[in-house]
């Protein structure tokens, strides 16, 4: 027998959710339940300064509020840091960390190698130093922890976009696991909550496609069994910019007071390809004919009915 399915949704509270968050969260919503599985949440609050406890609460309404129920209690990334310690240990263990004394400056510079999409490659300046000078630079500079990562190919199939894959060495460097305030990082405490909550099933936009090789090597170095991963399309507006928390006239604090939640899902459900018309729907009643061959691949444009 198939193992149940169980999704999540794993939203950063740094502000009030926008559009792109609510397809996420109703996507994923919708294959868990298609499948009788279970739909997690969990709030992404490792950065406390940015993201305060009133901004979740105000998710947990604002999915109450669209029709999407979630299973269980609700973990916060904010209060799980020893478990993410207890992971870290073992990573330390491995002799696969160390510590990176680089400026955010010297990582940015123009020397540094450029990836196509915008993204550093980290030269490994700290990979190499002796016990001795760390213990120095310690003196000065609290440094951030870095994973090595090894000179191989990840690969996994996406749910939406299908063979993916790249090589950690080459395409991205060793990563920050820990940063030097003591924060852990999102690719840490992502694989480990998603493996400790029993994650099946990771919906996501495709803007973190690029981290899934980092996390399918993290949870390989844990000994887990990766989920699937399906990242789906971002939205737009209508000048085709992507939606952000910045972009705040079109959150759901204003359109709650102007769209009921079914207007606003039958907008998203019909942007998204679920259903011919942006006709007023309820979450539940898209569940039965929910797939994600209806998903492509291509950039959604906001509905015309949240143009204001
Ligand atoms: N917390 C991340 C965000 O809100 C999503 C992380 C994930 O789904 O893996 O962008």
């Amino acid at each position: 027998m198939d193992s149940p399915v169980i999704g999540r949704f794993a939203p950063s509270p740094s502000g009030r959710m926008h559009l792109g968050n609510v397809l996420c969260a109703l996507l994923a919503w919708l294959s868990a339940r298609q499948q009788g599985g279970q739909y997690l949440l969990r709030i992404e609050d490792l950065d406390t300064m940015r993201c305060p406890r009133a901004f979740a609460e105000q998710i947990l309404d604002d999915l109450d509020w669209l029709g999407l129920n979630w299973d269980g209690e609700v973990p916060y990334q904010s209060e799980r840091t020893e478990i993410y310690e207890h992971y870290e240990k073992i990573l330390r263990e491995k002799q696969l960390l160390y510590p990176c004394f680089c400026s955010r400056a010297a990582l940015h510079a123009a020397s540094a190698p450029h990836l196509s999409d915008g993204r550093v490659l980290y030269a490994g300046t700290c990979r190499d130093l002796t016990a001795a000078q760390a213990a120095e630079m310690r003196r000065t500079r609290a440094p951030a922890t870095r994973l090595r990562v090894p000179d191989e190919e990840i690969a996994f199939v996406d749910g939406v976009f299908g063979a993916y894959r790249e090589n950690l060495a080459k395409e991205c460097g060793d990563f920050i696991i820990r940063r030097s305030d003591g924060v852990f990082a999102y690719q840490l405490a992502v694989v480990v909550d998603d493996a400790l909550g029993g994650v099946t099933e990771v919906v996501r936009g495709s803007d973190l496609i690029s981290s899934t090789p980092r996390q399918i090597w993290l949870h390989r170095l844990f000994g887990f069994a990766p989920p699937k991963f399906i990242h789906i399309p971002l939205l737009c507006d209508h000048d085709g910019r992507r939606l952000s928390k910045r972009d705040d006239d079109l959150d759901l604090g204003l359109l709650r007071t102007r769209f009921t939640p079914e207007q606003v899902v039958g907008a998203l459900a019909c942007a998204a390809g679920l259903t011919d018309r942006a006709e007023p729907v309820a979450a539940r009643e898209l569940v039965p004919d929910f797939s994600w061959s209806k998903i492509s691949t291509e950039d959604l444009y906001l509905p015309d009915v949240f143009r204001m």
